[in-house]
């Protein structure tokens, strides 16, 4: 039988870091449910990030054909090996993953991955971003993220937690709650209750799409959530009132509309129309 984390961790005499989101988990069940929630399977490749004691990689492992997984905090590295001990599918890379570069891990990774974490904190809302945007060979994120971050992946439009972070999501895929998370879950417990969100990657979702254009319009569209879309547009991309009410226009929205109200399908819709009048 495995040794249960708390004795390891107790073993090794660690003092768990504040600064770097050490929550663990710890309660097998729960990790085993993440696992099966994120659909791994044993043809998979599994990237996740902030192994800590390594309680996931290890369901992780017993599922999946590769896991690669990173740690920032090199003072885990011999309680990885003892938590890992036997799986010859593993390989752990000690830096921090907001320094990398995603097309490299793209290539490291050689083809198609699903990333599963339970992730900092503190860095949840980049990590999302940059692979959302820029992860090729993605098809599906399942991460452990705080509850009310969650229904901001999920929100629909015109709700108060809709904004650029579900705009981006929606681009490429769609985001839903698999698993709530009590706090007490966690050693020790954060402030706040947890949830664990997929976001499964469409492929060819907006297919043609200058996703880089959508991008700029979507800042532009959510610069200022109180003030309306048309002088957002007027701010964000230096348009004319005129320019702005025009694309609006073409775009078949309304002139009273704000950036919230948007769908991503509203947003490939407008970005076209201001392409029209000039680059983004
Ligand atoms: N996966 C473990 C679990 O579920 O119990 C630990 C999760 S804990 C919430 C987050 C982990 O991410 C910590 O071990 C922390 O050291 C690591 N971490 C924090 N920032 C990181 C970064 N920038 N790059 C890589 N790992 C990071």
């Amino acid at each position: 039988m495995e040794k249960p984390l708390k004795y390891i961790l107790a073993e090794h005499k660690l003092v768990l870091k504040k600064a770097f989101g050490q929550n663990f988990l710890t309660d097998e069940n729960l990790l085993a449910e993440i696992a099966e929630k994120a659909g791994v399977t044993e043809n998979d490749t599994v990237l996740e990030i902030g192994c800590g004691a390594g309680a996931l990689t290890r369901e992780l492992a017993k599922r999946a054909k590769r896991v690669v997984g990173y740690e920032i905090d090199r003072r885990l590295k011999s309680v990885l090996e003892e938590t890992l001990d036997g799986f010859t599918n593993v390989e752990i890379i000690y830096k921090d993953v907001m320094k990398e570069n995603v097309a490299d891990i793209d290539k490291f990774l050689g083809g198609e991955y699903k990333i599963v974490a339970n992730l900092p904190y503190y860095i949840t809302t980049p990590i999302v971003m940059n692979f959302i945007e820029n992860a090729e060979q993605l098809t599906s994120m399942s991460i452990m993220v705080q509850e009310e971050v969650a229904a901001r992946f999920s929100a629909l439009p015109d709700s108060s937690d809709y904004g650029a972070i579900t705009v981006a999501i929606n681009l490429r895929g769609s985001a839903k709650t698999v698993l709530k998370v009590p706090r007490e879950k966690f050693t020790p417990a954060p402030n706040v209750d947890s949830a664990v969100v997929r976001i499964d990657i469409e492929k060819g979702k907006f297919a043609g799409a200058d996703l880089k254009a959508v991008r700029s319009v979507v800042r532009a569209g959510f610069s200022s959530r109180r003030k309306m879309l048309v002088n957002n547009l007027i701010n964000g991309l230096k348009f004319t009132r005129e320019q702005a009410e025009t694309v609006l226009i073409n775009a078949g929205i309304l002139l009273t509309a704000r950036g919230e109200t948007l769908s991503a399908a509203d947003f490939v819709r407008l970005s076209e129309s201001v392409k029209a009048v000039k680059n983004v």
